[in-house]
């Protein structure tokens, strides 16, 4: 009999193939696990939360938060068996990491149509009578990437070891920042946050002394000059970073008609233009320390951070370039990614990419028509589609792994007497176009 193949069963993997067996088609689900580990898990049980604990905010005036519930309402076995697993965490959702890894992998051990198979997989299989879903992560073993390059003709898979934070375009202080290109080349395509003398060396002598976040063994292997953290190149000298990412030439700040003495660019980081990374900040700081460091930027005094930078060995795939927003590849090859390889980030994000590839995926076997198929994907009204076409949005060419933000998803135009109406009506229409998607679904 035909059977979807789901390889790495790690939070996505496991989603998707939950996903298609509850629709019910045979699936098989390989993992390397428990014969073989990554550097980062140790557990062996599937969907393995590999560091923190957290599945981060439970709110729904939360990008992740909302995600969540949307993925509740799609009957995600992620979010079943992280709530019932869950432990106090304030506003979070957090697990007992082994009761959550054991939840998940006796629901799907234990489910009549998934055959669980423990194997490391190196090669594409080459003939696919039914989809295949690739879920196996950001640390994918072997030589399965190298196989998943040749079969997509890619040139190169990113490898990205460190990312820049990145901020929401509303809470920059544009009194402060100023739009404007170096030498005003490309039109107003930066933000450029200015500093003086006494502005940059307060910022310098903070960075300088910021507090590291943990080097896991993994991380000491990677360390390339052109991703180099910030305030590694800021410890070779107090002036390195002004000759780098805070040069200030070719810029005029028209608040004083002058070249400032230092200088943050913000670029653009999506196609709606509400989110901006800081250019050459890529950075090791602890979190807390990132907000409070960057923070000293005049500018970003008020920054929201929707993502803070990283830095772990993380490969994933030019999106953009491949996949559509079923996570599925642009060819005619029944081919879908899933999970942090397809550059979502985090845990949840890598889930809900599961749970849509799954359901894709299901149609397709079913030999569903596309308009079909597309019918019943959530649009970018919602955190679940946003993020998916997001992924596969092609004029995104500045494209890095992202979390679940609300600058992601559709605006709502109208008039609100407050944000928080605004915000309000954004989650009610989020959560009532998913109801219908799941009413089409049934
Ligand atoms: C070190 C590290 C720390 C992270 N910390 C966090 C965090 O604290 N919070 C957060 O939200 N996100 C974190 N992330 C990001 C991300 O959320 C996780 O990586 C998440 O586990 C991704 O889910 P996934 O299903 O894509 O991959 P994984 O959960 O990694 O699952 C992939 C599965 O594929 C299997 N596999 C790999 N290669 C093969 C192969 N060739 N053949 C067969 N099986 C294979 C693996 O054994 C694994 O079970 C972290 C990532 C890394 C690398």
């Amino acid at each position: 009999m035909r059977k979807i193949t789901i390889i790495g069963a790690g939070l996505a993997g496991c989603e998707a193939a939950w996903q298609v067996a509850k629709r019910g088609i045979p699936v098989v689900l390989i993992d390397m696990k428990p014969g073989q580990m990554s550097e980062a898990h140790h557990n062996p049980n599937l969907a393995e939360l590999v560091c923190s604990n957290s599945l981060r905010a439970n709110r729904l005036e939360n990008a992740v938060g909302l995600l969540k519930e949307e993925m509740r309402r799609l009957d995600s076995l992620i979010l079943a068996c992280a709530d019932a697993t869950a432990i106090p965490a304030g506003g979070a959702l957090a697990v007992d990491r082994d009761l959550f890894a054991q939840c998940v992998t006796d629901r799907v051990k234990n489910h009549p149509l998934i055959e669980f198979r423990s194997e490391r997989v190196d090669v594409v299989p080459e003939q696919l009578d039914a989809p295949l879903i690739i879920a196996s992560g950001p640390l994918t073993d072997g030589t399965l990437f190298d196989s998943i390059r040749d079969r997509l003709k890619l040139a190169t898979l990113h490898f990205f070891d460190a990312a820049a934070p990145i901020v929401t375009i509303d809470s920059i202080d544009l009194s402060i920042a100023f739009r404007q290109s170096r030498y005003g080349r490309g039109g107003d395509d930066y933000i450029n946050c200015p500093m003086n003398e006494a502005e940059y060396q307060a910022f310098y002598t903070e960075l300088v002394a910021a507090e590291l976040a943990e080097v896991k063994d993994f991380d000491r292997e990677i360390v390339f000059e052109g991703c180099m953290p910030v305030e590694s190149m800021a410890k070779r000298g107090v002036d390195t970073i002004r000759f780098g990412p805070l040069k200030p030439v070719g810029l005029v700040d028209p608040r004083t008609g002058a070249e400032p003495y230092a200088c943050v660019q913000l670029r653009q980081d999506n196609q709606a233009a509400s989110l901006y990374n800081l250019v050459g900040f890529q950075t090791r700081l602890k979190i807390g320390e990132q907000k409070r460091v960057f923070s000293m930027i005049p500018g970003l005094q008020q920054a929201e951070f929707v993502r803070f930078g990283v830095m772990h060995r993380n490969t994933y795939l030019p999106s953009p370039e491949m996949l559509d927003p079923t996570y599925r590849v642009r060819r005619d090859e029944p081919i879908y990614f899933a999970g942090q390889m397809t550059g979502v980030e985090g845990y949840i994000e890598s889930a809900s990419s599961g749970l849509l590839a799954g359901i894709q995926a299901a149609l397709e076997y079913q030999d569903l028509p596309i308009p079909a198929r597309l019918a019943v994907l959530p649009t970018r009204e919602t955190v679940i589609g946003s993020l998916a076409h997001y992924i596969a949005s092609a004029e995104n060419k500045h494209f890095q792994p992202m979390n679940a933000n609300f600058g992601l998803i559709a605006p709502l135009v109208g008039k609100f007497r407050k944000k928080t109406d605004r915000q309000q009506a954004v989650i009610e229409r989020a959560l009532l176009e998913i109801d219908q998607v799941v009413g089409k679904l049934l």
